[in-house]
């Protein structure tokens, strides 16, 4: 559990704001704020010094009446059941926002990847696999990469299960290497869809691109791509950052490729040319258009949201904002893209990836983003619909649409 309260907590709260304005069936409110099924399992394995050690892991199952369960496997040392449920339920939400037919499920084992051998990574995933198989499959949840996992490791697991069953199951799990089913477009689909939704609303708001300027908290997979389809999209980006500090440029936008060459080089963002070095929290203070969190959870607190001083926030990490945050930038008007939202072109492609698989088809990746595109804006186009009828913030409009979708597939089945 974070300092800032149950990550579940806070996405029941969520829930409940929506639901002020929906007043759906008490029962069917029970059935969304409860995981349908939560698995624990203890990991059992050999590292390379012969020793025995185990490990902590869990499989969420938040919701499957809109379709299979769908959600990533993280490996971080932090992870706890309290988030694993916080991210399952984010992923049904999430799902339904865009409309793909898939539930929400998340997983997770206790674990810092950066301690072990590419052997030991591989023994765990596949001592993972030899737990969870009984409960995922293409028609049933589908796994992918989140923080601390990758191609690499989906590769490991797609041979394990496929080994366990006793054939080959490429639509079991999403983000692997493209030679083995992956899509073309994975990689950059949470932040070139992030960057699409972001130019939709600057559209709405008159917010000309080259002159509104962008601060993007991480430069990882979704910072990165978000930073590098907003400047290909004419946008300014003057501060971007990682663990170890950020960097700030006053008069000369930055260019997100040289910048990560920069730091592929030296290890960090800070001391890129004509940039001044100013820590994460400042980053998010900055006296910018647009304030990107894409990096970690419960960023932006009570403590720094009457200080910050964008106009836009867009939501690519998953949590970034605690729900008393929340409260503060909405009084203050400032415009959130909600990560469920704002975050949803990574699960749209990983849908289009599974698609291909089960029917066996590679698309190209032009086809890949002009679909992705399409959903993204038709996405942004009902949040901000239904966020005009109910006169409420983009959060809530988002788990407004949402949960009507899912309650709507929860009585269908039930009647
Ligand atoms: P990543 O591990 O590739 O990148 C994380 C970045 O954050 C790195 O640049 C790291 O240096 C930086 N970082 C770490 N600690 C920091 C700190 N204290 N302050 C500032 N920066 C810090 O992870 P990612 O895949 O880019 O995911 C980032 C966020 O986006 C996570 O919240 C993840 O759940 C969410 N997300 C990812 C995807 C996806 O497709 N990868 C999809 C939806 C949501």
């Amino acid at each position: 559990m974070s300092k800032v309260g149950s990550a579940f907590q806070n996405a029941l709260k969520q829930l409940d704001l929506a639901n002020n304005y929906l007043k759906i069936d008490q029962a069917i409110l029970k059935i969304i704020r409860k995981p349908q099924k939560t698995l624990k399992f203890l990991l059992k394995f050999k590292m390379d010094n012969g020793k025995i050690r185990i490990f902590r892991s869990y499989r969420v199952q938040h919701d499957n009446s809109r379709g299979p369960y769908k959600g990533g496997l993280r490996f971080h040392p932090n992870v706890s059941l309290d988030e694993v449920k916080a991210l399952a339920f984010w992923m049904s939400f999430k799902c339904a926002v865009v409309d793909i037919p898939f539930g929400g499920a998340k997983g997770g084992i206790i674990v810092n990847p950066k301690k072990l051998s590419l052997a030991e990574l591989e023994g765990l995933t596949r001592a993972y696999v030899g737990k969870i198989y009984p409960y995922i499959g293409p028609k049933k949840d589908i796994p992918a990469p989140d923080v601390g996992t990758n191609p690499q490791i989906m590769k490991w697991f797609l041979d394990e299960y496929s080994r366990i069953r006793g054939k080959l199951s490429p639509a079991s799990i999403t983000g692997k290497p493209i030679e083995i089913g992956g899509s073309e477009g994975r990689e950059i689909a949470t932040g070139f869809g992030g960057a699409i939704v972001l130019k939709e609303l600057t559209k709405k708001l008159k917010l000309i691109p080259d002159k509104t300027t962008i601060a993007i908290q991480g430069l990882g997979n979704v910072g990165y791509h978000a930073a590098s389809s907003l400047d290909k999209m004419g946008f300014k980006i003057v501060a971007l950052s990682d663990s170890k500090g950020a960097i700030f440029s006053q008069d000369k936008k930055l260019n997100p490729e040289e910048v990560l060459k920069y730091k592929k080089q030296t290890g960090s963002v800070l001391g890129f040319a004509q940039t001044k070095k100013i820590s994460n929290q400042d980053l998010l203070e900055l006296p910018v258009d647009v304030l990107v969190p894409a990096a970690l959870e419960n960023q932006i607190t009570k403590e720094n949201a009457p200080k910050i001083k964008a106009k836009v926030i867009l939501e690519l990490a998953n949590g970034p904002t605690t729900p008393e945050a929340d409260q503060i930038l909405a009084q203050r008007k400032i415009e959130v893209i909600p990560d469920i939202l704002a975050n949803a072109g990574g699960v749209t492609v990983s849908y289009f990836e599974w698609l291909q698989n089960l029917k066996n088809e590679h698309w190209t990746l032009n086809r890949v983003l002009e679909k992705l595109k399409e959903k993204m804006t038709k996405a942004f186009e009902e949040v901000d619909c239904f966020a005009q009828e109910y006169q409420v913030n983009y959060r809530t409009a988002a788990y407004i649409l949402a949960t009507k979708r899912i309650a709507e597939a929860i009585k269908i089945r039930g009647e």
